[in-house]
Order: C-alpha cells, then sequence, then structure tokens
C-alpha cells in the first residue's frame, strides 16, 4: 500500500534525532511493527539502520512523499555525514544513558564513543550500571580532564566527518594509545581490592592473572588510578573506542586531546615508562606519525636517555639498592621534568 496519500498524524523529528528512533516511533503510534510501517513507506524489506547510514534520493522522497517532512529533516536524521570509516564507531542502540531524554527517544550523538553529556540536557551521561563519569573520577581529576576530553572530541568529530585534524590524526593517536608499553602484570597492591588474607588464597588466579599494560595509562594517569583492574585494558587502535566502556572512551579521548597538545613529550613520557619489548611495540605505533615529529621524539628521546645514564651514574652507590619501586619513581620525574 504506497499510494501518495500522506499520513494522518506526523511527528517531527526531535533534536539529533536518529532516523531509526524516529521511524521506531512512528510505526508505535500507528501500532504496527518497524518492518510493517516501513513497507507503508514503500521500503518494505529495507533495514533501518541501512536506511539512516546511507538515504538515496529515492527512498528520501518515497519518505517526504508520505510525511510531509522535508528532504533536509529526514537526511539530517541520517548519518550522511560520516565517513565509511566511522561507521564502526555508531551503536544501533545508545551507547550511555541520559536520564531526562524519553525512552523512545535516540539521538545520533549517543551512538558515539566520544560524547559524555546529552547534547539537549546537557546531563552526564550514566553507564549501563547507572554511574556517571563525574561519580568514577571523582570531581578533581574530572575537572583535570575536561578540558583534554573536549579538545579529543573536536578531532573525532572532525575524523568521523572526513574533515582536516591538523598534523596527527585520530587513529594514529590511538594506535600509540592502546600500544602494550609494558609487558602483561598482575594486578599491583594498589590496584588490588582490599582483602582478608583467607580471601587472598582463594582469588590466587585473579591476583596472578596478567593484566594488559598500555600507554594509555601513561598519558592519562588518572584513568589508571580509578579503572577497575580487569577492566583496563581498551581494544587495540579504533576498536579501543568502538568497543570501550564509558570510562575507556572517556579516557582515549582526553587521551588523544592530550597528546595533540604535546605529542613529543608525551610520547616521550610513554617511551621511558615502557620495557624493552614494549619501546619497539610503541615505536611501532609512532611510525604512522609524521616524519617531523619522529625527529624529534627521537632527539629528545636521546637526550633524555643520557640524563638518566648521567644520573645513574652519580648515584652509583645507591644503585644496589634500586628496587622495582624506585625504578618506576625515577620515570615518573622524568615524566614530570619534561612535559
Ligand atoms: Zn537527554
Amino acid at each position: 500500500m504506497t499510494g501518495e496519500r500522506r499520513l494522518p498524524v506526523v511527528f517531527p523529528p526531535e533534536t539529533d534525532e536518529r532516523l531509526s528512533s524516529w521511524v521506531a516511533r512512528m510505526a508505535s503510534f500507528y501500532a504496527m511493527t518497524v518492518p510493517e510501517f516501513l513497507a507503508e513507506l514503500g521500503l518494505s524489506g529495507r533495514d533501518p539502520f541501512d536506511l539512516e547510514w546511507r538515504l538515496s534520493d529515492g527512498e528520501g522522497a518515497l519518505i517526504v512523499a508520505r510525511t510531509g517532512l522535508t528532504v533536509e529533516a529526514i537526511q539530517a536524521m541520517t548519518f550522511q555525514e560520516f565517513t565509511p570509516d566511522a561507521r564502526m564507531m555508531i551503536t544501533r542502540k545508545d551507547r550511555h544513558h541520559c536520564p531526562l531524554c524519553p525512552d523512545d527517544v535516540h539521538r545520533k550523538s549517543l551512538a558515539l564513543p566520544w560524547v559524555f553529556r546529552c547534547p539537549v540536557h546537557g546531563a552526564d551521561l550514566q553507564d549501563a550500571t547507572g554511574a556517571t563519569l563525574p561519580e568514577m573520577l571523582g570531581d578533581a581529576r574530572m575537572a583535570a580532564l575536561a578540558t583534554h576530553a573536549k579538545a579529543g572530541s573536536v578531532i573525532l568529530n572532525a575524523w568521523a566527518r572526513g574533515a582536516g585534524q591538523g598534523i596527527l590524526g585520530a587513529p594514529e593517536m590511538l594506535a600509540v594509545l592502546t600500544a602494550r608499553h609494558r609487558r602483561a602484570s598482575p594486578p599491583s597492591l594498589a590496584e588490588q581490592p582490599r582483602m582478608s588474607l583467607q580471601t587472598r588464597r582463594d582469588y590466587h588466579e585473579f591476583l596472578t592473572m596478567p593484566i594488559l599494560r598500555q600507554a594509555l595509562t601513561v598519558v592519562v594517569p588518572e584513568y589508571d588510578l580509578v579503572a577497575p583492574v580487569l577492566a583496563k585494558p581498551v581494544r587495540p587502535g579504533l576498536y579501543g573506542l568502538a568497543q570501550g566502556s564509558l570510562l575507556q572512551g572517556f579516557a582515549l579521548t582526553a587521551g588523544i586531546g592530550r597528546l595533540v597538545e604535546d605529542p613529543v613529550a608525551l610520547a616521550i613520557a610513554v617511551l621511558l615508562a615502557s620495557d624493552t619489548d614494549g619501546q619497539g611495540r610503541v615505536q611501532d605505533a609512532l611510525r604512522s606519525w609524521p616524519l617531523s615529529l619522529r625527529r624529534r621524539i627521537s632527539a629528545r628521546l636521546w637526550r633524555a636517555k643520557r640524563d638518566e645514564r648521567d644520573r645513574r651514574i652519580a648515584q652509583t652507590p645507591t644503585r644496589r639498592r634500586q628496587s622495582h619501586e624506585y625504578r618506576r619513581v625515577q620515570s615518573h620525574e622524568y615524566r614530570s621534568r619534561i612535559s
């Protein structure tokens, strides 16, 4: 049944609403299933998620004819401005939850992993457990990360839309952030939940389980401190964002914002915090960075290593007592001195 007749009731799209959401609301109003409603529009057999990704002129015209909405209003509900590379970032359901949005309205922004506030209500988004980022991070860490997260979101929005992103692109930065800079190691004391001796024996397997160690924890130490140890590792590269939790997406986005501000100093901080194999993996990831940046990183890394050697020589009498803890502190000192 595809006459030119207009539907008697047509909902105007909500702000930033995606086509699949609008179609579902309309179908529900007419007490139809989504496939039935699409057939009513002359789009039988079509997948609403394919339609909202790319809507052809002909498909758009069918919806215009039955609804009286403008072509622009309908295309605005699609992801037509996104490049094919960014499709992996778009989830079918909202990634996170705005407590103030109606349950049946799904906005385009909420399908993206670098959006942390509702574009309409400004509310902090909640993860599946109802937790928000300020609750997970605490106000001080949240404040320290907010501007970097904002800068990272700008870069990711530009990347998703194929716009220019300056000297470093989002995928190149994510490759470094997700690089395994140290060998996997069991949860440190600081990372372990408080447990009795008996519980520690019972959970021996957990306490000895090797956890992946990634450069993200060097660039965003706030994340390292608050992320639950088993949920700390992120997937490599773009998948870290596409398949990450609310906290992981925020940390990666803030990491991008920090990297773009001072890529050389942060790359060196990561390399100095790396073990031998990890340094090779970080260097591999850095190969996608522009040559001019890589040259500056090499030059400053050489100087930083020379300074560290000189300092170790000056401290020779105490070297024997140098513990793992001491080395960690030392590399941390380097990080703050260089940045
Ligand atoms: Zn909302």
